[in-house]
């Protein structure tokens, strides 16, 4: 059944919550990666349902955006307190919802907790006004919320993906609705109850059990001021194009195909075990996991040799064990979708020196892989390849490692490990990407400000840039009580 539906009148004017499914609660469910088992299924949002919400949101914009920050301050605080009390209880949700290994769940939620104490701490001041000299008597530059801003979030970090948005969101003033991916409703629920229990108002932060069906209504409404979506490319385009036709601002962080380029004079032990760590990190599946390695023909026999024999030694299992570094695969698709990149590859030349398959057992595993003479005009070499298979490449020079790098439709992080400077201002300088990190691997910061170029999306996370994404950024200016000239002829 299609419907939509209409409210004449009343607060909100319009609000069209097309194409809700017919049975659309199996789409909303906790299905245990490592084992198949469906521990949980939730009936999605009703129409009303999501009225509701939605004249809750706007109703506690209307006070919320009023908080003294001392008191944000607090609850922010509070909810930092609770992640870190609660860690081991979240990290479990978050490994038996979506396979990725306790030891790394646990330390999402203390870097969730570390994104709440950062906030809290500098909002005011990156919020602050800022005075600037014109010929008036006195001019500035004043932060002030949007209202209810919609974040539409992935499963692969199901905490830190929505902590990021939020806390920065919350501490400016605004309120969230977060519609986090089908297969973690749990964690959707446990962040929704954080905020809560740390003393948030209940419309602050809100969640919203529903498919993705039901995103455009949502979008459509008035009450919805703008939206964040963390996701993959189709999804990208498709919010940004309901905004887009509504005006309403978007930040997009989608997917990267991540160069890691490693030259002569980098330390090539300290390459190598970072470069296994940055393509298997969260069982592979992260946007800012290196994903195409990119070697001096000087030193590529010997990392090809030893990076493979790492990939090799990695434990795949349990993602509840300690011992175990690589856990499932969120779903059976990504399995099926990875091992048909890793055939699409093979069948245009590649070869494959270790892994390339399913693992013959329950659950969602797949073999560490390691792809070899990757033929760089097919369209698999530059592509995300969202699961732990790596694709090496021989460049002849720096010049042609950056071509390499660059040869995506992505921009999202990039690495480059050398120990010549000059290299390395040619790295900062000419990589296409939100980021370059040097003798590193890429990963975020509350400090620094986390995006993409080209198809990875557009604004930015974290950092003062990221709390002032969704903020009215507003211009002040008081002339003399004996009149001011500030005529112009331009706009
Ligand atoms: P996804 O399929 O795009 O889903 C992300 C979210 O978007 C989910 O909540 C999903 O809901 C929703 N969604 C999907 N299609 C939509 C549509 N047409 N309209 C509105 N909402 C839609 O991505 P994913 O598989 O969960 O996550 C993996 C992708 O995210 C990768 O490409 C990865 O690189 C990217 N990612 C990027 C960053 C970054 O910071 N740049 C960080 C993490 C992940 P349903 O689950 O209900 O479909």
């Amino acid at each position: 059944m299609i419907f939509t539906q209409r409210r004449k009148g009343g607060k909100g004017a319009f609000a069209p919550f097309a194409c809700l499914r017919e049975n659309p609660c199996m789409a909303i469910a906790s299905i245990n990666p490592s084992t198949g088992e469906t521990l949980k299924t939730f009936e999605a949002l009703s129409a009303q349902q999501i009225e509701e919400k939605l004249q809750l949101a706007a109703d506690t914009f209307r006070t919320y955006r009023g908080t003294p920050f001392a008191e944000r301050t607090r609850m922010m605080i509070r909810a930092a307190d609770i992640l870190e009390t609660r860690k081991h209880e979240f990290a479990t949700i978050m490994t038996t919802e979506m396979g990725k290994p306790l030891k790394a769940a646990v330390s999402e939620a203390e870097k969730c907790a570390w994104v709440c104490r950062y906030y809290a701490e500098t909002a005011p001041q990156h919020l602050a006004d800022e005075v600037v000299e014109t010929n008036a008597r006195k001019s500035y530059v004043h932060f002030q919320p949007l209202g209810p801003v919609l974040a539409v979030m992935p499963w692969n970090f199901p905490f830190w993906q929505v902590f990021r948005f939020a806390a920065p969101a919350l501490m400016a003033g605004n309120v969230g609705l977060l519609k986090h991916a089908s297969n973690v409703p749990q964690c959707a629920l446990a962040i929704e109850e954080i905020f809560r229990d740390a003393g948030f108002p209940a419309g602050s932060f809100q969640t919203l059990l529903i498919g993705s069906d039901a995103v455009e209504g949502i979008l459509n409404d008035p009450r919805v001021v703008a939206a964040t979506l963390t996701g993959s490319e189709p999804a990208g385009r498709s919010v940004a194009s309901i905004a887009g036709k509504q005006i309403k601002k978007t930040v997009l962080e989608l997917g990267g195909s991540d160069p890691f380029i490693v030259m002569a004079s980098a330390n090539l032990d300290e390459a190598v075990t970072t470069a296994v760590k940055a393509r298997t990190i969260n069982n592979g599946q992260s946007c800012i996991a290196a994903k195409r390695f990119i070697v001096a023909a000087e030193i590529y026999d010997e990392f090809e040799r030893r990076f493979t024999s790492k990939m090799q030694a990695l434990k795949i299992g349990d993602p509840m064990e300690e011992s175990t570094d690589i856990g499932p695969l969120a779903t059976p698709q990504i399995v099926n979708d990875l091992d048909e990149q890793v055939k699409k590859a093979v069948a245009s030349g590649a070869r494959v020196l270790t892994g390339g398959k399913k693992l013959n057992r329950p659950g969602n595993f797949y073999e560490p892989t390691v792809l070899v003479d990757i033929d760089v005009n097919t369209p698999v070499s530059c592509e995300e390849i969202f699961g732990p298979v790596a694709m090496l490449f021989r460049a002849a020079n720096i010049n042609e490692a950056i071509q390499i790098a660059n040869a995506t439709p992505f921009g999202l992080g990039s690495a480059a490990w050398t120990n010549d400077a000059k290299e390395q201002t040619q790295f900062i300088e000419e990589l296409e990407a939100g980021s370059v990190f040097i003798n590193g691997m890429v990963a975020s910061d509350p400090r620094l400000p986390f995006g993409g170029v080209k198809s990875s999306g557009y604004g930015r996370e974290l950092a003062e840039f990221g709390i002032r994404e969704f903020v009215n950024i507003k211009t002040v200016w008081i002339g003399a009580t004996d009149h001011t000239d500030n005529t112009d002829d331009t706009e």
